[in-house]
């Protein structure tokens, strides 16, 4: 993501319009920052812009154009080297760790169990990297749909959807998506960058039902392992003992099967799988997910076969019912045949209308028939409940909405 340009946007609505010669002088006064010769000007800028606008979108304005790096998203390695660069002995690290993702600290003052000087010292050179959702909106049925507006200027959906104990989240991992699903929102938007690894947890740790999450699933906008090394770094922090200390069968991740990174998710971590199916003949699965040319959905069963499913970790096919177009008998037949021999379930999704698409959604009882087919035939199916239509965040929806502030 393009981060200069972003900040141009934040500061551009903020900051420019109060300052318009400061925007001119914007790409002039970035480079000399970067040179390292700019604190002092950098604060008196902050100063006038605090002056302007309120404290929080010029530090962050401030802390981008000093470079200042979050602490979101570090694993314990890296927050060792953060405690040593501040002066801080390497068991701070610890300490830092437990305060942003076991406590959940918004600032460094929080931090009570690590000296004045340390925290002074953190504060002048680190951020913590959250930043709360800028809107939200409720559905009928409980499911509430947060936007986050990540570094590009551009505004991310998450989903939490509270169901008895449970409380899922659905989070993005990229601002758009480049992989043009024909049923999916997000896909028509086209790709604008992919989140770091700070903005694809501060969608967990910013949000005021942090508590109450019981499951994340990475089924927002975006391919999840599009974004590999972000993703990665994210489900390593959720599930380390260091992190949140979460077990990995309480986060899903789901991908149409951008196989090398597929492979490396399979083989780096515990959590479960997702994969998008929507159709098992390839010719027709290539009409509606291009990615098909490039990842057959074969290519992506067979891999999966190589692994181990029959213990804790899931796998499951996502498969989003279109009518008249993957629900008939020959697709039960062909969907048999291709995951022959492998321990997973299918759930049946209700295609959500778009605008513009020739997709309809089949009725009730044709669901119900497909999914009792193939169980009969030994897939365990099931039929995901709808929720968030109303408020557009329910499956395929995401983003409609979404885009530069
Ligand atoms: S369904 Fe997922 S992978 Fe396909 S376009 Fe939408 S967000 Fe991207």
């Amino acid at each position: 993501m393009n981060r200069g340009i972003g900040w141009i946007f934040v500061a551009d609505e903020c900051v420019f319009d109060t300052f318009p010669i400061v925007g001119v002088f914007f790409e002039a006064h970035r480079k000399v920052f970067a040179m390292g010769g700019s604190l002092f000007a950098g604060c008196l800028f902050s100063f006038f812009a605090v002056q302007s606008r309120g404290k929080f979108l010029c530090s962050v304005f401030f802390c981008y154009l000093c470079g200042m790096e979050a602490l979101l998203g570090k694993n314990i390695e890296e927050l060792r080297v953060v405690a040593q660069a501040v002066g801080l002995p390497k068991f701070a690290a610890t300490q830092l760790a437990e305060w942003i993702y076991k406590k959940g600290a918004t600032s460094f003052e929080q931090m009570t169990n690590i000296s004045l000087a340390g925290r002074k010292a953190l504060a002048e050179h680190y951020t913590l990297g959250m930043s709360e959702p800028v809107s939200v909106a409720e559905s009928t049925d409980g499911t509430k749909k947060y936007i986050f507006v990540v570094g590009g200027g551009l505004r991310i959906e998450s989903a939490y959807i509270p169901d008895g104990d449970r409380a899922t989240l659905c989070i993005s991992s990229q601002a758009g998506c480049k992989m043009g699903c024909k049923f999916c929102f997000t896909g028509r938007g086209g790709y604008h960058g992919d989140l770091t690894v700070a903005e694809i947890l501060n969608q967990i740790c910013s949000l005021p039902e942090r508590e109450k999450i019981t499951n994340v699933v990475l089924m927002g906008m975006g391919e999840p392992l599009d974004n590999p090394d972000n993703v990665m770094r994210a489900l390593e922090v959720m599930t380390s003992a260091w992190g949140f200390g979460w077990s990995p069968t309480r986060v899903t991740l789901s991908t149409v099967g951008v196989i090398p990174n597929l492979r490396r998710f399979l083989d780096e971590s515990q959590v479960h799988l997702a994969v998008s199916l929507h159709n098992p003949f390839s010719d027709q699965r290539k009409e509606i997910m291009p990615v098909e040319k490039a990842f057959p959905i074969r290519d992506v069963v067979a891999l999966l076969k190589e692994y181990d499913f029959t213990h804790q970790r899931r796998v499951s096919f996502e498969y989003i019912v279109l009518k008249n177009t993957n629900d008939t008998p020959e697709h039960i037949k062909e969907l048999c045949r291709l995951l022959d021999g492998l321990k997973c379930r299918i759930n049946l999704i209700r295609f959500h209308a778009i605008p513009d698409s020739p997709y309809v959604s089949p009725d009730s009882e044709k669901m119900i028939r497909f999914r009792d087919t193939l169980t009969k035939k030994g897939i365990m199916t099931t039929i995901r409940a709808s929720r968030g239509e109303d408020i557009k965040a329910a499956c395929g929806l995401l983003s409609g909405e979404a885009g530069r502030k």
